[in-house]
């Protein structure tokens, strides 16, 4: 799904290091003829171009309200911002303002790189917090033990709650009653619709269109936390990928395919990937970020949003991704950058602007209930997108933890699973093992990073 539905910012640096060094393109506004010397605030960033002109315009504006600032802006693209801030953190000349993965505040707290804004932000008129996603803003809280809570060393740029959307109008012709906004459907029914729903539409003895066809670094930690399970127990230094509940949720999403037979097959997913086939009306059930909301404004049938299935604790579960701006160290400004950070965090105006572009949901409540009440668009369940942040979206297991080495190697060798050729509990059992020597990895380099801070 990565590069397709749009690029997932959010994902650790670490876990996506890619990019050429191209030249850092300066744009600073040039400044106008007046004697006094201004305070300079550098910001790092970087996004696709309708973005980037959108932060333009909000950075003009707090250059408006702040006449004392000026904001030196290094844009970058997004391949090419891993690079940069590696190679600026390296030689210790970072910019004041950048981006975080909330994946990256223990290591780099732990590193000394960034600053505690939490005084700046909340003796600040500029933003409430209370206005704010509270699971948004204590992603970039850590207390130096743990991350969710503790001191603030950053502020959301945007949320990402992962929703899933179904097409509405290959429901209607197939006959099938509407997903229930409210009620989600257990394993067992989403199976049944899915089969309701795959079919071959023009009788020539092949599939046209099937239930889904999910992505599995994407799409299997609704199944696995609705059922209960996790992928670390509680003090987030143990895998615990070989509970039953766990095993059983995989072997769940790996026989939608080998057993139910309603996704594409793997030769027919290698013809057309199934981001694809979703855009060309062949799936039924397919997830929806907001950063897709542009794009998929071009589809030519009609889609909604419902909630994830849910396993046995009968309650939906989805992650909710976020990249968000924080403030160096040693930056010589600390109260004036941090107040930039905030403005486009949570300037009213600004997120305004960035919600008209459709590529995010407002990162203030109060603007995220008005536009959630917008059902004229597509699509009209927008509410399932707040009831993510708000009731049911959790953080990726990596945020938990130093590096994500252990969780991508999950992902990497599951492919027998999905193929049918191992059983879920097999794999798990044998996977476990590896995963842990790599998590024991990543709570030594912790500790051993965190001696050095000291
Ligand atoms: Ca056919």
């Amino acid at each position: 799904m990565f590069g397709t539905s749009g690029k997932k910012q959010w994902f650790s640096v670490k876990s996506m290091l890619a990019g050429v060094c191209l030249a850092v393109i300066v744009a600073g506004v040039t400044p106008m003829i007046k004697a006094e010397p201004k305070t300079e605030i550098s910001l790092m960033f970087k996004g696709q171009p309708q973005e980037q002109e959108a932060y333009q315009r909000v950075i003009k504006s707090f250059e408006k309200a702040n006449p004392d600032v000026k904001v030196k802006l290094i844009l970058t693209s997004n391949d090419e911002y891993t690079t940069k801030i590696q190679a600026a953190i390296a030689a210790r000349k970072m910019p004041d303002v950048f981006y975080i993965n909330p994946g990256d505040v223990k290591a780099w707290v732990n590193a000394g790189l960034l600053l505690d804004i939490t005084k700046y932000v909340e003796n600040s008129k500029l933003i409430s917090l209370d206005n704010m996603w509270s699971l948004g803003v204590n992603k970039y809280r850590y207390d130096g033990k743990m991350v969710g809570r503790g001191a603030l060393y950053g502020l959301p740029k945007d949320l990402g709650p992962f929703a899933l959307g179904y097409n509405k109008t290959m429901y209607k012709k197939a006959g099938v009653p509407l997903p229930d906004n409210d009620k989600p459907y257990t394993f067992s029914e989403f199976v049944k619709v899915c089969k309701q729903l795959t079919k071959d539409t023009n009788g020539d003895g092949k599939l046209d269109q099937w239930g889904t066809g999910f992505n599995v670094w994407w799409s299997l930690q609704p199944f696995v936390w609705s059922n209960g399970g996790d992928w670390l127990d509680k003090t987030r230094t143990k895998v615990a990928i070989n509970s039953p509940k766990f095993i059983e949720a995989l072997q769940y999403f790996a026989d939608l395919q080998n057993v139910h037979h309603v996704t594409p097959s793997i030769a027919e997913a290698q013809t057309l990937d199934t981001y694809q086939r979703w855009i060309r009306g062949q799936l039924g059930f397919f997830p929806v970020g907001p950063w897709d909301l542009a794009v998929y404004d071009q589809l030519k049938f009609e889609y909604d949003l419902m909630p994830w299935p849910a396993g046995s604790t009968g309650k939906s579960a989805a992650w909710i991704g976020s990249l968000g701006f924080c403030v160096a160290k040693g930056c010589k400004h600390p109260k004036e950058a941090t107040e930039l950070a905030m403005y486009l965090s949570g300037d009213p105006d600004g997120q305004q602007e960035l919600v008209n572009l459709r590529v995010q949901i407002p990162n203030l409540k109060d603007k995220a209930r008005a536009w959630a009440k917008q059902t004229n668009t597509m699509p009209a369940n927008k509410q399932e997108f707040l009831d993510i942040v708000n009731d049911y979206g959790r953080n990726f297991p990596t945020e938990y933890t130093y590096t994500a080495e252990w969780y991508n190697d999950f992902f990497s060798n599951i492919q027998p699973v999905l193929d049918g050729k191992i059983t879920a509990a097999e794999y798990c059992k044998k996977e476990r093992v590896r995963m842990q020597r790599l998590l024991d990895k990543a709570i030594k380099q912790d500790k051993k990073s965190k001696k050095r801070a000291k």
